[in-house]
């Protein structure tokens, strides 16, 4: 049974805290894979030129070495809003006995009972949860996702494997305090991204004179 972890984003541009936070979960839960799914409509919206194809290259260029991770482009080749939830139902069509596990920043997190279905997200997978390192608004949750933390946490990662959705847990990885959007300004005020992304994509960045305003 396929136990695969999921990382969606608008990755714009993807950078080592993307890259660490899916390695240290598919080694603490022991995953068989991490899919990066890039996001085709970001709720921040992306520099005109950056397009959503861009994003998916760049994300390709930095997982391109690791046999762990793929990346997974269907919310590209949907219209609309890219909806976790319609991305789940699709990946549950396709691999109908695997676990997903649903990698999320607590920013994410945050926000997450705003998202479109957001109930029905766990009857489709787990959910991990990792600090951002940095961000307030994460530090407060909702009474309501207090609730679902204390409804559906665990702190027994062997549940993930004995469960095929339903959990939450909350684990902690390297803190990075990486961002796009750091990355983003940085560029536009002439400085080097070098050493937050790999050097695929710094390459790509300066290629296309991506971000530069
Ligand atoms: P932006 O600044 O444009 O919002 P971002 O760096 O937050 O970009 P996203 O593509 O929005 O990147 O993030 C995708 C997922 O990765 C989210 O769940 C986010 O919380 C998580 N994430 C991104 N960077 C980090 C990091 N440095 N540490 C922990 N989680 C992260
Ligand atoms: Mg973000």
């Amino acid at each position: 049974m396929k136990f695969i972890g999921i990382l969606g984003g608008t990755f714009n541009p993807i950078h080592h805290g993307h890259l660490r936070i899916a390695q240290e979960i598919a080694e603490a839960v022991n995953l068989d894979h991490v899919k990066f799914i890039p996001s085709a409509n970001p709720p921040h919206k992306a520099p005109p030129q950056v397009t959503a194809q861009q994003r998916a290259e760049m994300v390709q260029l930095a997982i391109q070495d690791n046999p762990l991770f793929s990346m997974d482009i269907r919310e590209l080749e949907r219209t609309g809003p890219s909806y976790t939830i319609d991305t789940l139902k699709s990946l549950r069509r396709e691999h109908r006995h695997a676990t997903f596990c649903l990698i999320l920043g607590a920013d994410a997190f945050a926000y997450y009972d705003q998202w479109h279905e957001w109930e029905s997200i766990l009857n489709y997978c787990h959910l991990v949860l990792v600090p951002r390192p940095n961000t307030t608004n994460s530090l407060t949750l909702n009474p309501r996702l207090n609730a679902v933390l204390q409804q559906h946490g665990t702190q027994d990662i062997l549940q993930l494997t004995q469960q095929q959705n339903g959990c939450i847990i909350q684990l902690t990885v390297t803190a990075l305090e990486i961002s796009s959007s750091k990355i983003r300004t940085m560029i536009a005020q002439h400085k080097s991204a070098i050493y937050l992304t790999p050097p695929a994509v710094m390459h790509y960045l300066q290629q296309h004179q991506l971000y530069q305003i």
